[in-house]
């Protein structure tokens, strides 16, 4: 079974992840089929996006790109605590 990702898009939303609430280093996202982790590089934080359900077909890149995106979401509102 093949998944169509949008693997290219994936050095350009490292880019939107911020830093690490915790050590400040960078962090990562990693894909791991039907949810993302968004991984500290450094430190063991971590944050998993929305599952995503067992797809019966493939779905363009749109349909992953929201639950990509709530990985990253969930991450960036982390480290809005202060
Ligand atoms: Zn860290």
């Amino acid at each position: 079974m093949t998944y169509s990702r949008a693997d290219r898009l994936e050095s350009a939303e490292q880019h939107l992840l911020k830093p690490c609430p915790f050590c400040g280093n960078a962090a990562t996202l990693e894909d791991h089929r039907l949810i993302w982790i968004v991984r500290c590089s450094s430190c063991s934080a971590s944050v998993l996006g929305e599952r995503a359900p067992e797809p019966d077909r493939d779905f363009p890149d749109e349909y992953w790109e929201q639950f990509r995106q709530s990985a990253v979401k969930r991450w960036n509102t982390r480290t809005e605590t202060k």
